[in-house]
């Protein structure tokens, strides 16, 4: 099908023009309709699965039937009402910067390949260290999330250890290498593992710490490991935000302690580090600054689009040895910041762009707000919904995560029956379309997770939450 010159530009038009109708109609729509999924598993295959056509069709009509066949199956993750896992939504400013990232379509590896979009990360990176109180010479990457952030971070982490050694790990790999231990609290997110595994340090090597009353490790604990590795090439894996109860640990006492066993100190900041950014709650994150490496997302609580988290070292010399390289077809710029040489990836989206625009759009001010209102909702949630007949709180938020519980009736109820009513008002709940939790097991309870990330959430939205938490404990009880 051979379209050229002005049929090019009538084809961008028309499909834009109906995209931009979409999309319009998707978000002006996101308070009236359920926030959880209509549609089936079956359903959504039976529309979207069809046999690959020979023939290609029109680009607007592409789009059309695209909307019509994903009816039902897009969750309102981006409207007020969603407060499931961690999830955020998008600021205007950054939906935009977004759509225009996709249609400048620059491989973001080389200030070369996109000269503005090299510069719009350099910004963004200094930026982000301001907002995130981390110190001004640490290099940083922009990833795909906190996961490949870990994977940075570590691997910097993973090169600076090795080289105390004498062993260049990026030539020589793990074979022979003296082993790596992590330690951590046992509460860590899921994303380390995986990381670990990449990295081939092995999830033998990550060694669990308990943690006290209050969420997080014990400098007791801490130090009884290191004393016991001492000598071993050691990273320490700190929290700043633990996925159910938001907890952060004391950095200004546990990273000295790190520090002096020479053990490399990496911080999970997914959500977390964004405390930072608050005046109000800046100081959880105090001596936080002390670590090696810190890794945070953007799509999650900074409300940019998805495909954005960030790595942060200390080491730069580290981090760029593990990930740098040069090729004799590349264009190396002498002055300009080159992307290729701190992120693991080749091309990659600019994603900077989407920051870039969010953080101006918010400004300092808006992202303290944003991280204000979203705790006061969540605080907010927990207790209202805590307070409801047949309601429990089990952890009161710190910042923007909290934890309910559901209680049977029955006199002689176990925790098993306890987690049973549960996890069935979480379905009722999912069931009215209204609002939207999602469950977890915390301290062997099933717990339901309020979670509010969302800039768009407000007290209309918490409102709403609670009747809809009220309406399905009431039909629970008759069931
Ligand atoms: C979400 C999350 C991650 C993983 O981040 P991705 O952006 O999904 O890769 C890691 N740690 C914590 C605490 C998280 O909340």
């Amino acid at each position: 099908m051979a379209i050229e010159g002005k049929d090019t530009q009538m084809t961008y038009r028309s499909v834009l023009e109906s995209t931009l109708a979409h999309a319009l109609s998707y978000i002006e729509n996101l308070d009236e309709v359920p926030v959880s999924a209509t549609a089936g598993l079956a359903g959504l295959r039976q529309r979207l699965d069809r046999p690959l056509a020979d023939e290609g069709m029109d680009a607007t009509q592409v789009i059309d039937e695209l909307v019509d066949d994903v009816h039902g199956g897009i969750l309102g993750s981006s409207g007020g009402r969603f407060f499931g896992w961690v999830v955020g939504g998008s600021v205007p400013a950054a939906l935009a910067a977004d759509w225009l990232t996709s249609t400048w379509d620059q491989p973001a590896a080389l200030f070369a390949s996109g000269p503005a979009t090299a510069v719009i990360e350099e910004v963004c990176g200094r930026w982000l260290k301001e907002l995130l109180g981390l110190p001004l010479n640490t290099s940083f990457a922009l990833v795909t999330g906190c996961s490949m952030a870990h994977v940075t971070c570590l691997a910097a982490a993973r090169n600076a250890l090795l080289a105390k050694y004498d062993w260049n790990v990026e030539r020589k790999g793990l074979t022979g290498a003296p082993q790596i231990r992590i330690l951590s609290n046992n509460q860590r997110h899921g994303s380390i593992e995986r990381s670990v595994r990449l990295l081939g340090i092995g999830n033998e090597n990550v060694i669990d710490l308990p943690v006290n009353k209050q969420g997080h490790l014990n400098i007791k604990d801490l130090q009884r490991e290191l004393q016991k590795h001492a000598g071993q090439p050691t990273i320490v894996l700190l929290q700043a935000g633990d996925i159910n109860t938001g907890v952060f640990e004391p950095f200004e006492k546990l990273i000295p302690v790190a520090h002096n066993y020479n053990a490399w100190v990496h911080i999970d900041g997914a959500f977390g580090l964004w405390a930072s950014a608050s005046p109000k709650y800046k100081h959880l994150l105090n001596g936080a600054e002390q670590a090696d490496s810190w890794a945070v997302d953007g799509h999650k609580w900074l409300n940019v689009p998805y495909d954005c988290g960030y790595a942060f070292v200390a080491d730069s010399r580290a981090h760029q040895a593990a990930m740098s390289h040069r090729a004799s077809y590349l264009t190396h710029d002498a002055v300009a910041r080159d992307q290729i040489d701190w992120t693991p990836e080749w091309s990659h989206r600019g994603r900077g762009t989407a920051t870039y625009a969010a953080l101006r759009q918010l400004g300092k001010k808006g992202v303290a707000g944003l991280i204000e209102r979203t705790c006061q909702h969540a605080h907010c949630l927990v207790t209202r919904i805590g307070a409801l007949p047949g309601a429990e709180v089990i952890w009161e938020p710190q910042i923007n995560q909290g934890l309910v519980r559901f209680l049977s009736t029955r006199s002689d109820a176990t925790d098993t029956d306890h987690d049973r009513r549960t996890d069935g008002v979480i379905a009722n709940i999912l069931e009215s379309g209204e609002v939207f939790f999602s469950g977890t097991t915390w301290q062997g309870k099933r717990c339901m997770r309020v979670s509010v990330c969302n800039w768009k959430t407000n007290e209309l939205d918490v409102e709403r939450a609670v009747n809809a938490v009220q309406r399905a404990l009431e039909k629970q009880s008759i069931a």
